[in-house]
């Protein structure tokens, strides 16, 4: 593990992030502080070629691999991770296809000027008027999340006289989020139907003359690290495909995203190689249609955080600073604190409203110091935003320079994903602009909210 805080991490943070001579970060050939002064803070930076870059190795590794075993791959961005006009047409450029979870979703990825043949409508609770719409304009497909679903989009399809492709969710059974594979699959949560329940829906889909069945799908979770878990959902779901394509076709099965990227130095090891997970896949997917007797069907994946969160990084200004004594402290200890005397609590412009993961699920962050850099002695420190809620952290437990101080800029790794998108106007703060970054060159991509927008909000 690296101890140089000035140091920038580029299995972390986007490859072109560098310090420049003055020691400044600088992100696409663009500094930091340059950054901060035309746009404000807090700032979400893209990297664009580093959103390129990986959706771009995503298709190729996957598709290389299943041409490989002779079908093919293809590859959805699942928008819900980052989503605006420009980031959609990126991923539409680098050959992939586009993944929607509600009518908003929707209407940016049309605004693009994408093809609706590209597009997938995912979601447990989609409204009439969504179905009705991702109908309308000829949607790629939709994936019925529950039985209740079926029977909606039928009477849909049916009302407008259109043949609607569709998929079913699965529940495989592997669990990612508890590491552990269920014995079962009746897993108690809201999203997909039972292993068990898969053939007779299947049959009804196929029996719907409005319904255009073109395969199933499953999604085991996010940020997972450990790839025998996707091993063993797409051993099972390869499974269900044979047993289902004896009563008739199943071109195409989907085995969701969730591949897991690395926010801290501790984690560049574990993080999936997108090469090598490919290749396993295929592998297994390979061993399983062929002890089944069936042809390799067409494979899918929908990624959205390992393309998305490594090209985001978030910029904030420090504001106060205070120091607590640790050892005056009612509170028990928190173990990895024995040693230290006091913690830093560094005040950031932001925080739950524009990255909620900390408090949501204590995801952690690594945070440099980004308008120089310093030597002076690490402080046990603590990053907090500026909301009236007391877990409005960001950065729980880090070591920092201990001469960071106010209107010293801050940057957050990896927030492309799951940052912006969970963003919301808590204390009437406004949610930050979005700018991409390239060549040296910065463009705004989505506007900051100014407090003006709020206000007019109040009907009055
Ligand atoms: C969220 C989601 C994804 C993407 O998950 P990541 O962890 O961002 O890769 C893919 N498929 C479905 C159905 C999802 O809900």
């Amino acid at each position: 593990m690296s101890t140089d805080l000035n140091a920038i991490n580029q299995a972390i943070f986007p490859s072109t992030a560098a310090r420049n001579a003055e020691g400044e970060l600088e992100i696409g050939g663009v500094a930091a502080t340059a950054l901060a002064s035309d746009y404000g803070t807090p700032l979400f930076v893209f990297d664009e070629r580093e959103f390129r870059a990986r959706a771009k190795n995503t298709v190729t590794a996957l598709r290389s691999e299943f041409q490989r075993i002779g079908a093919d791959a293809k590859v959805y961005y699942s928008s819900k991770a980052f989503l605006c006009v420009e980031v959609a047409r990126w991923a539409i450029e680098e050959g992939l296809h586009i993944d929607v979870a509600s009518g908003g979703e929707l209407a940016v990825v049309l605004a693009a000027g994408i093809d609706p043949k590209l597009i997938a409508m995912q979601g447990n609770n989609k409204s009439r008027a969504e179905l009705r719409e991702a109908i309308e304009i000829g949607i790629g497909s939709i994936v019925i999340d529950s039985a209740h679903e079926i029977e909606r989009l039928s009477e849909e399809a049916a009302k407008l006289g259109k043949t609607v492709r569709v998929f079913l969710r699965v529940n495989s059974g592997v669990h990612a989020t508890t590491h552990s594979f269920l014995a079962t699959a009746h897993e108690d949560q809201k999203f997909g139907v039972p292993l068990t329940q898969a053939a007779e829906l299947i049959e009804r889909i196929r029996s719907d003359a409005n319904m255009d069945l073109r395969g199933v799908h499953c999604h085991i979770g996010s940020q997972i690290h450990a790839v025998d878990g996707f091993v063993e959902s797409a051993a099972r779901m390869t499974e269900l495909v044979a047993e289902l394509s004896k009563t008739g076709p199943v071109p195409e099965l989907n085995l969701g995203g969730g591949f897991g990227i690395a926010y801290n130095e501790a984690e560049v090891e574990s993080a999936p190689n997108i090469f090598e997970l490919a290749k396993q896949l295929a592998d297994t997917v390979a061993v399983a249609c062929e002890r089944a007797g069936i042809p390799v069907p067409l494979l899918s994946f929908e990624p959205g955080r390992s393309i998305a969160a490594p090209a985001g990084v978030t910029l904030y200004a420090v504001g106060n600073i205070k120091t607590v004594d640790l050892t005056v402290s009612d509170k028990a200890a928190d173990p990895a604190d024995l040693g230290y005397t006091e913690r830093r609590y560094i005040s950031i412009d932001g925080g739950m409203s524009d990255n909620l993961r900390p408090a949501f699920y204590n995801a952690t962050y690594t945070a440099r110091l980004a308008n120089r850099t310093s030597s002076a002695p690490p402080a046990l420190s603590r990053v907090v935003g500026k909301h009236c809620e007391t877990g409005d952290i960001v950065l729980h437990r880090a070591l920092l320079q201990s001469d960071i101080s106010e209107g010293d800029l801050l940057a957050f790794a990896a927030t492309g994903a799951y940052g912006w998108v969970l963003a919301s106007n808590y204390n009437y703060v406004p949610r930050p602009a979005v700018v991409a970054v390239r060549d040296g060159e910065s463009r705004l991509i989505v506007r900051g909210e100014t407090i003006k927008d709020l206000v007019a909000r109040s009907v009055y």
